[in-house]
């Protein structure tokens, strides 16, 4: 089969590549510039080149932004749609984040609907965002839950790209709802998401947002006080997103239904735990002493149910040791040890 893969030069984008190619199929990535786009295909191991190729979209939030890229000889089979901004802070809430966040979701599935026939199924990397609330938390999230993110409070930087979760996968129910496209669309709705960093990254200043809090452990940031951890205290590894994505297209039942991918609960101290353990010498002096620091997972937490990715998708969940060393040993493997 083939898939067209958005947004190509992302963290979480990079593991479903990995992953669609282990799985046989030929890729098409979308980057916004050419140049990332050659850096992806460089990337990949060339007995394997064959089977991956680019194509440029600069901006997605652009009208028909993606009508020419998805008609393709041989034509396309799945989408996987990744691409959105993922920032902690955007000058222009709307301009910057929601309107590429929504009208990309949307106006890649209004190409799709005109110019690719035999399309079957798009399976969009919505967010836990679009599924948890901010305050107000029931005692267990699932499926069945979303957000109470308001569009005023998208206007405030703090919930800015929460509620572009929610409000972009809304937009796509509401999409195939109206529009009955001759495609289904499913939604994995992953937590806040660690694991190995991209082999294409050009640079560890456009590391990922989520990887973020473990390399400023790694290069000494937290030496004086481990920053808190609030407001996310689940993570799921990437490799098993990545995986998600993939069942997604090829289990016939996922067709129409959300997943919250989530693998279990984290905190800093935990993390900066892990991270001494596993490299004594390099953090001595990075890391506050073990006995000042205080883990500050509250007692009280809610709890997560992620069965529907477990029965249905067959997602065995990584722990929380494993991906956070992998990340580590990804992240010294590109500043070379230090
Ligand atoms: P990255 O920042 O690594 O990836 C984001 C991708 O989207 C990049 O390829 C980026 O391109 C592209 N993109 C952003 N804005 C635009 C735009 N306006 N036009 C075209 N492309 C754009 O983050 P992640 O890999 O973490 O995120 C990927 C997806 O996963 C997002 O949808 C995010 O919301 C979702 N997600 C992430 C979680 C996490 O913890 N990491 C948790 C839950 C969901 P470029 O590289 O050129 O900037």
């Amino acid at each position: 089969g083939k898939v067209l893969l958005t947004g190509g030069s992302g963290f979480i984008a990079s593991h479903v590549l990995d992953c669609l190619l282990d799985h046989g199929f030929e890729v098409v990535v979308t980057a916004r510039s050419r140049e990332k786009g050659e850096r992806i295909v460089k990337s990949i191991d060339s007995a394997l080149g064959k089977r991956i190729s680019y194509v440029v979209v600069e901006n997605i939030a652009k009208d028909g932004a993606f009508d020419k890229v998805v008609q393709a000889d041989p034509p396309f089979d799945y989408v996987v749609h990744t691409a959105s901004p993922y920032q902690l802070y955007f000058d222009d809430p709307v301009r910057d984040c929601l309107d590429p966040a929504i009208k990309g979701t949307t106006g890649i599935l209004k190409s799709l609907k005109t110019h690719a026939p035999n399309v079957k199924r798009v399976v969009i990397t919505s967010s836990s965002a679009a599924i948890l609330n901010a305050h107000d938390h029931r005692e267990v999230y699932d499926e069945s839950s979303w957000a109470d993110t308001t569009w005023e409070q998208a206007m405030e930087p703090m919930h800015t790209y929460r509620a572009s979760k929610k409000f972009s996968e809304k937009a796509a129910w509401d999409f195939v709802e109206t529009a009955k496209p001759h495609f289904d669309i499913a939604t994995i709705n992953n937590t806040y998401t660690f694991g190995p960093i991209p082999r294409s990254l050009s640079s560890l200043n456009t590391l990922n947002t989520s990887n973020q809090r473990i390399y400023d452990i790694v290069r000494g940031k937290m030496r004086e006080e481990i920053a808190p951890t609030s407001p996310v205290f689940t993570f799921v590894d990437v490799r098993d997103v990545a995986l998600a994505h993939v069942r997604a297209l090829l289990v016939p039942e996922a067709g129409g239904k959300r997943f919250y991918v989530v693998g279990g609960f984290f905190s800093n101290p935990k993390l900066a735990g892990i991270i001494r353990e596993g490299w004594p010498e390099m953090m001595k002096s990075r890391l506050p002493k073990e006995e000042d620091i205080k883990d500050d997972f509250p007692s009280d937490h809610w709890k997560f149910d992620n069965s529907r990715s477990r029965t249905v998708l067959g997602i065995e969940y990584r722990g929380l040791e494993g991906s956070v060393k992998d990340t580590v040993e990804s992240i010294l493997k590109a500043t070379g040890g230090g």
